[in-house]
């Protein structure tokens, strides 16, 4: 008989209660050096894709290269094919079709590739004391005063008057000029400290310094406005009224970097949600002759509620769905209604600083692996789709099988705030959804911060997933 010096309540503790554990305990030292040889490449990725657009061109170059086609919509689709659909460069549906019918249902992961940022207004550019300046309208849930005294960074698209596209990116290559928004001095800042937070730096003060030297003709005035514009029609062909027909993002022009003296951790811009987009990405190019058709897809817009044609609110994803349905000769509502949704999305992770606004119990931590969000939501849970016990149960049990180390969290304590995701969207198909994603500190500021070991379960959950 074996014998143990354990007492009766220490063996009944380990038997019946919770022992929840930091992820840099139970990985060993092979899976721990994967986990960062993995972050590697996410830190490229995010370096690489700052916008929606460039998230979706980034996506496709690597789905190529994985041995992805462009979707063609007559043909006949086999189990094993791989295959990749663009919808207005913005979002990305990635499909890797199953051994079993469409009528068993998709494995799908959901994330978004846009994130929060500085967004040009249509007539941006103005002369005032001699500094031309970009008149700009924030996109997504800001800290509006975050977003100042920081290198900025021009991206995106230009549409001519002839219907020209012009593709823009200035401030992330070495010697490129940056940009940024100033702030107030604080020694003459006396009035604007009195002013409450949210309004600390209102919306209309956040306009982008973008240069100062005049042109030098003395006929003309706003000398400093014409020479930008000079140097923008030298470059691009462009003159003033073209800002009309351009969509054209601000977002911080510094690179992602291990953080920490460990490099535990990486701090960059637009991890939320960057940080499951990668590992969902990386999941389906790297799914092979699946049981069931698996898909992941990286969609824009969430930030704003997901509305617009490339949002999850749109149909673009139920008609992909029902072509695919088609092919079988089945309807798409069939399919979506046996289809399981990993919503791939952040979540927030305790901030020692500002623990008060969580929940100890019931909060995500940094380095305890990937976030199963049951809910979101605000107010006695409204706008959330709220995963039943049963899909929960069976998330559950895919994610121990699968050794994947997971906790639970939520979106902060009762009353204090809230938030949404996609999920809602997705279970509104008939989907069995829940988020799962990566905690994050910090989330919404120009400079996020997520833990590597977190991130690399993130992607073994989705790897587990498609497995199923
Ligand atoms: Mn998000
Ligand atoms: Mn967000």
């Amino acid at each position: 008989m074996e014998t143990t010096d354990k007492t009766q309540g220490e063996l009944l503790a380990e038997k019946l209660l919770e022992k929840p554990k930091n992820a840099g305990l139970i990985m060993n030292d092979d899976e721990i050096a994967s986990a960062d040889e993995f972050c590697e490449g996410y830190k490229a990725f995010i370096n690489t894709a700052k916008t929606e657009r460039e998230a979706c061109c980034e996506s496709v170059k690597l789905a190529k290269e994985a041995g992805f086609d462009e979707y063609d919509s007559s043909k006949e689709y086999k189990p094993g094919d791989k295959f990749y659909f663009v919808n207005r460069d913005k979002s990305i549906i990635l499909t890797v079709m199953g051994e079993e019918p469409l009528s068993e249902g998709i494995r799908l992961a959901a994330a978004h590739i846009d994130s929060p940022r500085l967004d040009l207004k249509q007539h941006p550019l103005y002369e005032d004391e001699e500094l031309a300046l970009f008149k700009t309208h924030y996109y997504g849930g800001i800290k509006k005063y975050q977003w100042t005294a920081i290198p900025m960074s021009l991206h995106g698209v230009i549409i001519k008057a002839d219907g020209t596209k012009i593709t823009i990116n200035i401030g992330e290559d070495a010697g490129d000029p940056i940009f940024c928004v100033t702030d107030l001095l604080i020694h003459l800042a006396n009035e604007q400290m009195k002013r409450t937070l949210a309004n600390g730096v209102k919306g209309e003060e956040l306009n982008l310094l973008v240069g100062s030297r005049p042109f030098k003709d003395d006929k003309v005035s706003k000398k400093v406005k014409l020479n930008i514009m000079r140097i923008l029609n030298e470059k691009y062909g462009i003159t003033e009224h073209d800002f009309v027909s351009a969509e054209l993002e601000i977002v911080p022009a510094f690179k992602a970097q291990d953080l920490g003296f460990d490099r535990s951790m990486i701090g960059g811009y637009g991890q939320d949600d960057r940080v499951c987009a990668y590992p969902a990405l990386m999941a389906i190019l790297g799914c092979d002759k699946p049981k069931h058709t698996c898909m992941t897809i990286l969609t824009d817009k969430e930030e704003t509620g997901s509305d617009g044609n490339t949002g999850l609110n749109s149909s673009y994803l139920p008609y992909f769905i029902d072509d695919l349905a088609q092919m079988q000769g089945l309807k798409g509502h069939n399919v979506m209604s046996k289809s399981l949704c990993l919503s791939a999305d952040v979540n927030a992770a305790i901030d020692p600083t500002f623990s008060d606004v969580t929940e100890a119990r019931n909060a995500s931590k940094l380095n305890y692996g990937v976030v199963v969000t049951k809910f979101t939501g605000s107010r006695g849970k409204s706008g959330t789709s709220d995963a039943s016990a049963e899909f929960v149960g069976k998330i559950r049990k895919m994610m121990d099988e699968g050794e994947v180390i997971w906790q639970t969290g939520e979106l902060g304590k009762v009353d204090a705030g809230g938030g949404g995701t996609v999920a809602q969207y997705i279970a509104n198909l008939d989907m069995d959804v829940i988020d799962v994603g990566v905690p994050v500190l910090s989330m919404h500021a120009p400079f996020e911060v997520t833990s590597k070991l977190d991130t690399y379960m993130a992607f073994k959950a989705f790897s587990v997933f498609f497995k199923d």
